[in-house]
């Protein structure tokens, strides 16, 4: 029977371990009040969640209802820059028939929006209505890389994180005061949190890791360290490694070899298990150690590093078999429309990253489609025929190319035709894998 591991109180409740707003992978257990699970929640928890809101929405997470994340930009069209607008994609600004946004246009006022909204308002004509050129529209975000990752908030949510998937995977049911109360006051606020988060700034784990840890993924371990603690290394989002100190063992760990297991929940929801090593060499290095220091000045010297690889992170769309469903399902839909009105900035949803990803692998698949190996899974197949890992970036001159070949391909007529190959394709695929 489990009591809460906070506090030994016997009023659960299901506790996420890694929140839903951060992972496709669900983890939960009923071992945490409901009074600690509130206080977790209110007091640091949706704060962090809610300052990676933009990159949330790049990884195609959504909110509990299935509905898009917004998150709050700038957009520039056509020269024009209008303030903090509500978005969640292109298509949520170029088909809102509701919203006009105020802006302003060499010193003068003007509202930006749907032409027949603007026709509604008093006094508004078609002369002074201008059309405004959307091609080269830019949605322009700002933040702080350090508010992201080293916040108090974050640190917090990380230990949180941390400490419950340690008891959930060593079955740990109830709040153990003599080994635990150190971990359970910085949670709970009482202690300052970077005693116990730091980030890890050792190459050998980055190199260790580099093809296991994927962008949106978390990966979890637990180590013994020379220094007698235990620690949870937490790999968050293929971005950035933390080391939280669970508990102190009083029992060094002198051993040269270690093997580690890794625990990966993907943001498609897929959970694995793979094990891995550190040998050190020589008697002078140190022996089972991840270097870390001070989250603030690790993202601070660096800053070049996280920069870039969020970058990546909003470039990339990340390709697993589920997501690329729900992709097709998008697109499906669409067609529909195409069907109609023959609109080719609707079907790839005004130049969006993942439509114009999604169109080209499938145009890819089919092209490929003998070499494509029904025994083998999606993401295999992916790495033969695309000699890549399981992520697909695209840089802006790559997509400006590729998006004028489709612009050819509508011209003549025949885009559909090819879209409909690859989706059949797609489901064929899809229901292969998935044994329907
Ligand atoms: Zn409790």
């Amino acid at each position: 029977m489990c009591r809460c591991i906070y506090c030994n109180s016997e009023d659960l409740s299901v506790s996420d371990i890694i929140s839903y707003a951060l992972t496709g992978a669900k983890l939960t257990k009923k071992f945490v009040c409901h009074k600690h699970n509130a206080f977790t929640n209110e007091n640091f928890e949706k704060t962090a969640i809610a300052n990676l809101v933009f990159f949330r929405n790049s990884l195609g997470l959504t909110e509990r209802t299935g509905n898009d994340i917004k998150y709050k930009a700038n957009l520039i069209i056509d020269g024009i820059t209008i303030p903090n607008v509500f978005v969640s994609n292109r298509a949520s600004i170029y088909e809102d028939k509701k919203r006009l946004f105020p802006a302003e246009q060499d010193g003068k006022k003007v509202l930006i929006g749907n032409t027949d909204k603007l026709k509604q308002k008093q006094g508004v004509t078609d002369d002074n209505i201008k059309i405004l050129d959307i091609k080269d529209s830019i949605v322009s975000v700002t933040f702080s890389i350090e508010k992201l990752f080293a916040s108090d908030e974050m640190l917090r949510t990380i230990s949180k994180i941390a400490y419950e998937w340690y008891c959930y995977t060593n079955e740990i049911n109830n709040f153990l005061p003599e080994t635990y109360q150190d971990i359970v006051d910085c949670i709970l606020m009482k202690r300052p949190v970077t005693e116990f988060v730091e980030i890890v700034v050792d190459g050998n784990l980055d190199y260790a890791l580099k093809d296991i840890c994927y962008l949106g993924s978390h990966g979890l371990f637990e180590y013994i360290d020379v220094d007698g603690y235990k620690y949870v290394i937490l790999n968050f989002w293929g971005i950035v490694y933390y080391k939280i100190r669970i508990c102190n063992l009083n029992n060094p760990n002198l051993d040269l070899a270690n093997y580690y297991n890794l625990y990966l929940y993907g943001i498609d929801g897929e959970k694995s298990q793979s094990c891995f090593g550190t040998l050190r060499v020589t008697e002078t290095v140190e022996k089972s150690s991840f270097v870390s220091m001070p989250a603030t000045q690790a993202i601070q010297q660096f800053h070049k590093v996280y920069t870039s690889k969020l970058e990546q992170l909003v470039k990339t769309t990340v390709l697993t078999l589920s997501k690329t469903k729900d992709c097709v399902d998008s697109l499906r839909k669409s067609i529909n429309a195409y069907q109609q009105y023959h609109d080719f900035a609707r079907l790839v949803e005004y130049e969006d990253n993942e439509r114009v990803s999604t169109i080209r692998l499938l145009l890819f698949l089919v092209e490929h489609k003998n070499d494509y190996a029904m025994d083998k899974t999606f993401n295999e197949n992916l790495k033969g025929l695309y000699k890549i890992e399981d992520t697909l970036t695209v840089t802006v001159e790559e997509k400006i190319e590729y998006l004028k070949y489709l612009l050819s391909l509508h011209e003549r007529d025949s885009l559909l035709n090819i879209i409909a190959d690859g989706i059949e394709f797609f489901d064929k695929i899809y229901a292969n894998e998935k044994g329907i």
